[in-house]
């Protein structure tokens, strides 16, 4: 027993066919967090996510959920989540609120505590909610999914994949609502293969790749492990020639007096990078940088784990 909210512990999963889609991941989300479980397509992120839901058997390790193990106490597991997962799937025929009266009383949710139009409103969806949810756009199915993982108050909501066909204005409102839920206390979980949004909203990354954990840290933590860092360098002539020296990853001409460079901060510096300009008789006029972001800190990491696993 911890007392992390979700606590997994050498979760294996090999498909019928031999896929090998978990291979032992061990991993703590801490309660109050927003944490994000950010791969590659294939990663095993929905694997994860499906066995926490009692979708998918595993094959190995275990999870606990709010501190029950998904095995010996399953339906208090299952009451400790909401989940609303990668493939949109619905009864056409119901309403969202008949959607959402339905899966609460799937829950055992008492009338008098069940929350259809509160929940409605949140998602945006409250003149919707006598349309058949087959009238739905892609963006308001998501979000009625979301407002349906959420009618049994669980402490942890899970989503996977939540802004695929979703438009970006819906986008910044479902984050509101997800942030909201957060302020209140509620634990929550998505996974992404956006990197800006994980670096936007999470307080914890975790990186999956091949089925393995290859990181696990803060979001300033993971952003500070990028290692290339870009600067735009605006200089006070013509550049005719590219100057050439070995502190540059890369060197480009943006505009007639504009350089893009990158370099690596574990082996030069800013000021050592801008002396091999003037060295080649630039004058520095102006110089802009850009903090490395979860995309390089993406690549390195899965970069390094690809590199390894090809060596062995
Ligand atoms: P992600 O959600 O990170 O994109 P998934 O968990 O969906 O990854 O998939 C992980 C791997 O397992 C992929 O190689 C995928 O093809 C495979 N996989 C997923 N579901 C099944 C299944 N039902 N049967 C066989 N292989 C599967
Ligand atoms: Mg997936």
């Amino acid at each position: 027993m911890t007392d992390a909210a979700i606590a997994i512990r050498d979760l294996q999963k090999t498909y019928k066919g031999g896929k090998q889609a978990l291979q032992g991941v061990t991993l703590d989300v801490p309660r109050g967090q927003i944490f994000g479980l950010l791969g590659p397509n294939g990663a095993g992120k929905s694997t994860m996510i499906n066995i926490l839901a009692g979708l998918v058997n595993k094959t190995g390790g275990s999870a606990e959920i709010w501190g029950f193990d998904i095995d010996k106490h399953p339906r208090n597991a299952k009451a400790s989540i909401g989940i609303v997962p990668q493939e949109i799937v619905f009864d056409p025929f119901f309403t969202p609120s008949e959607t959402l009266e339905i899966q609460a009383g799937l829950y055992g949710v008492p009338k008098a505590q069940r929350q259809t139009a509160e929940l409605l409103r949140a998602v945006h969806l409250e003149d919707k909610a006598n349309a058949y949810s087959r009238t739905l756009s892609g963006g308001m199915k998501r979000r009625l999914l979301v407002a349906k993982a959420m009618v049994h108050s669980p402490p942890i909501l899970v989503l996977d994949e939540p802004t695929a066909g979703v438009d970006i204005e819906l986008r910044q409102q479902l984050w509101d609502y997800v942030r909201e839920l957060n302020r209140s206390g509620v634990t929550i979980v998505l996974t992404t293969h956006y990197l800006e949004e994980a670096e936007e909203l999470c307080d914890r990354i975790a990186i999956i790749n091949h089925g393995r954990l290859i990181a696990n840290e803060t979001t300033r933590t993971l952003v500070g492990m990028a290692q290339e860092k870009a600067v735009e360098v605006t200089v006070d002539r013509d550049v005719a020639a590219l100057p050439d020296a070995s502190c540059f990853e890369k060197i480009e001409l943006k505009g007639e007096r504009t350089l893009a460079i990158t370099y690596r901060k574990d082996k030069v510096n800013a000021g050592e990078v801008l002396a091999a300009l003037q060295r080649d008789g630039l004058g520095i006029v102006d110089v802009s940088t850009r903090e490395a972001d979860l995309e390089d800190v993406f690549l390195n990491l899965t970069r390094a784990a690809n590199t390894a696993a090809a060596a062995i």
